[in-house]
């Protein structure tokens, strides 16, 4: 055994012995270990045994100007030489927060002119909950403290965003959602009676928030909370226009609206913002993941300028809600560079160019007689498998097709994400090249073939 191997081992062992892994069994990962990843570069990653494989999944739906990338890297390297720290506490402030705060605030939907940096998404959401609670109490409000969100959503998993996450995972055992959290049915057109009429699907979810808030009751009831595309919970596509009735339902219900655009922020669909699709502004605004590509971990919460008046009127004191890290300026550095990269570097034109070749091979998947469902906008989208495709019936829990499709994808030298619900999701890279979207799906396909 080679001393490289033996250390394999090693980093192996260690890793089984003492690395809490997030999402993870904790027996499972003992049993089977990690595979661990050593390098990087475009769309390939290398594991420690040398194997190359081509990541469709961006990370974790994060790296969307791909690998390698060696201006954000210098980016981040110059300011850690210059300076590597600085609190943004108590108005101290660093130039690169500045300039991304500045940046970024002339991108976003219109009045969403205040952001406060996180180290990432569930912080992100975690402060606009905070932020809400606080501006009802300043404008008087204070019985206005309930939350709803989607079924199928993921708003990560801090103590209080775990419970608007309404994915089982993160409930088990942890004692959520909190009594003021509620949910209503997904936007999801493969699995919803009326799935072939857009307008039904969007009526229909009007309706649940309008009977949910009725049920609460108006005066309870802080915001709404969504992701524009439903990630974690698989991918779900609502139908075009959907994020737009939310928004108006919203403020005929009075009531605010949080869209988490932690992964389909920064050009995952193709805007900069999934919300600039459908021209909504809601009142709050959270992104991580894309806002670094993953080069340095940061998130936002962005607040319209009448929550901000409110709470900055309603009381002189400090607002007791902030992070060492929050504003962090290597991790605003490298913010600064991907932004530059996205608009000016051709990344987001690159995504439109391959998201063409996406759609196309999306298309084509539909005919296998084991995908059910093809969903998908931008470079964001995911094939549902299931055992029947008249009556849609899917794959019994005991058969594992979820991990075993990670095992069988990942030796077929493609990472995808698989979901326990046999649905698989593809968030590659925007830099990714229409070819190297053809490997994917080749891949993908042979691994489907296997199944049959
Ligand atoms: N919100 C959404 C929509 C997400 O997809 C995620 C992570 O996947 C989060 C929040 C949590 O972000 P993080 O994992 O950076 O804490």
């Amino acid at each position: 055994m080679s001393s490289q191997s033996l250390s394999n081992r090693s980093l192996v062992e260690i890793d089984r012995a003492h690395l809490i892994h997030p999402v993870a069994s904790f027996r499972g990962h003992e049993a089977h270990g990690a595979r661990v990843l050593q390098s990087a570069e475009g769309m390939w990653l290398t594991d420690i045994e040398g194997k190359k494989v081509i990541d469709a999944f961006a990370g974790l739906w994060c790296v969307n100007v791909g690998y390698g990338q060696d201006s954000v890297v210098e980016a981040a390297a110059a300011q850690m030489r210059q300076l590597p720290y600085a609190t943004g506490y108590f108005h101290f402030a660093s130039e690169p927060a500045i300039r991304l705060a500045g940046e970024l605030t002339a991108l976003t939907p219109a009045g969403l002119d205040h952001v406060f940096f996180t180290l990432g998404g569930s912080d992100a959401v975690d402060s606009a909950i905070r932020y809400i609670v606080h501006y009802f109490n300043a404008i008087g409000l204070p019985d206005k403290k309930e939350f709803i969100a989607l079924e199928w959503g993921y708003h990560g998993s801090s103590s209080n965003g775990a419970g608007l996450t309404a994915l089982a995972n993160f409930h088990r055992g942890f004692d959520l959602p909190r009594k003021w959290q509620h949910h209503i049915a997904s936007p999801y057109p493969y699995r919803h009676p009326q799935g072939d009429d857009d307008a039904a699907v969007i009526a229909s979810s009007v309706a649940a928030l309008e009977a949910k808030v009725a049920q609460i009751g108006a005066d309870k009831v802080a915001a709404f909370c969504c992701e524009p595309i439903q990630g974690s919970g698989g991918v779900i596509v609502p139908p075009v226009g959907w994020l737009k009735a939310m928004r108006e339902a919203c403020t005929r219900l009075g009531i605010l609206m949080l869209v988490d655009e932690v992964i389909t922020g920064f050009g995952r669909t193709g805007p900069l913002f999934a919300c600039e699709a459908e021209g909504v502004s809601p009142d709050f605004l959270t992104v991580a993941k894309g806002l670094t590509s993953g080069y340095a971990p940061m998130g936002a919460c962005f607040m319209a300028d009448h929550i901000y008046q409110a709470i900055a009127d309603a009381s002189p004191l400090p607002v007791g809600h902030g992070m060492t890290y929050s504003g962090h300026p290597v991790s605003a550095a490298v913010g600064l560079e991907v932004l530059r990269l996205y608009r000016e570097g051709g990344v987001l034109a690159n995504g439109a160019v391959t998201g063409a070749r996406f759609a196309e091979r999306m298309e084509a998947v539909k005919a296998h007689p084991l995908v059910g469902d093809v969903r998908y906008r931008g470079m964001l989208g995911a094939i549902e498998l299931v055992s029947n495709k008249v009556t849609k019936a899917g794959f019994a829990p005991e058969l594992a097709l979820g991990d075993r499709l990670t095992q069988m994808t990942w030796d077929n030298g493609v990472i995808v994400r698989c979901f326990a619900n046999a649905v698989i999701g593809f968030a590659p890279a925007l830099t990714c090249s229409p070819d190297e979207m053809d490997i994917i799906f080749d891949r993908v396909e042979l691994t489907l073939n296997q199944l049959l």
